[in-house]
């Protein structure tokens, strides 16, 4: 094994299983490709450390998702509410790309078991509930791969840090009557999804809330929230979608502040030695690099955090 000194982490991508989308919509396609190239060019990380799982099995997902809603997304027949809901075409691809997103996840929440923090370049699809596919999100990555973990023997208590700008309805649904797990959101008041389930802690960011105000109102989420969780294990959901340029996002956060953010978050969890599964969630700037700016910085605060010459991963 050659010793380098460079940050470098593995990171999971589902980039190359595409679906089709109507012309201008809202949903950055592009993103997942560029952002994998990005990683790799930035030297976070090898390009042999860029991993594409094989799709999640359905069974993984049934530990999580209604049978009946698993057969109407696997058979294409979601009904037309469901579909609207979603806001992506159903597709054959789109399911395939979806289980690849949860499987990065999965094997990313695994990593970080081994290796204090790991990430998923995709995934954070939290408005998928028990029942219901929403707000372009067809899994509830989070909830599945956490479910995998407490099936091998390897986590109990869980906390989610959804900072998406957007509530984690989903996985508040999910995670609702679970004692083990903590849902912690912090989100814009006045955003989707305009009817809430709620999570243990939501924390409502007025529109227009800059950079420190929001991480004020994030260490006082984090000062409650980490002593009540206990967690063995975080999932941080490290949404683009707060930045002030994003189009769904309503908050005023600078690509700095965000970045700040992120190491808030890794470094109350580290401090703690709570490993950490971090995955993208939303982020809908109007130039997709913007977005890839914001993920690209997240990733450079992972790597800073992958402890040197750990382990070689296990294939
Ligand atoms: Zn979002």
């Amino acid at each position: 094994m050659a010793l380098h000194h460079s940050p470098s982490m593995h990171v999971w991508t589902h980039h190359r299983w595409r679906f089709p989308l109507p012309p201008r919509h809202k949903f950055p396609l592009p993103k997942y490709a560029l952002l994998a190239e990005r990683v790799v060019a930035d030297g976070l990380a090898r390009p042999d450390e860029v991993h594409e799982p094989s799709p999640a099995e359905w069974a993984d997902l049934a530990a999580v998702h209604d049978a009946g809603l698993l057969a109407r997304i696997r058979e294409g027949r979601l009904t037309v509410r469901e579909q609207r809901g979603l806001g992506l075409p159903w597709s054959p691809e789109l399911v395939e790309r979806g289980r690849r997103a949860v499987a990065g996840t999965i094997a990313a929440a695994h990593h970080a078991l081994d290796h204090g923090v790991a990430m998923n370049l995709g995934g954070g699809t939290h408005h998928a509930g028990r029942d219901f596919a929403r707000g372009y999100c067809l899994f509830n990555d989070i909830a599945i791969a956490l479910g995998r973990l407490r099936r091998a023997g390897l986590a109990g208590r869980a906390i989610v840090v959804d900072c998406d700008v957007h509530q984690g309805d989903g996985t508040a649904q999910i995670f609702a009557a679970d004692e083990q797990t903590f849902t912690l959101s912090l989100h814009g008041a006045r955003n989707y999804p305009f009817t809430r389930v709620p999570s243990d802690l939501d924390v409502d960011i007025a529109s227009g809330t800059g950079d420190e105000d929001y991480l004020r109102a994030l260490e006082q989420a984090l000062d409650t929230a980490l002593p009540w969780a206990r967690a063995d294990v975080a999932f941080y959901l490290a949404g683009a979608d707060p930045w002030h340029g994003d189009r769904l996002g309503r908050l005023s956060l600078s690509k700095a502040g965000l970045r700040a953010r992120d190491a808030l978050v890794l470094d109350r969890l580290g401090a703690l030695g709570t490993p950490v599964c971090v995955v993208l969630g939303g982020g809908y700037a109007e130039d997709v690099r913007d977005t890839v700016d914001i993920n690209a910085a997240t990733a450079a605060e992972v790597a800073r955090r992958v402890p040197f010459a750990a382990a070689p991963f296990p294939v």
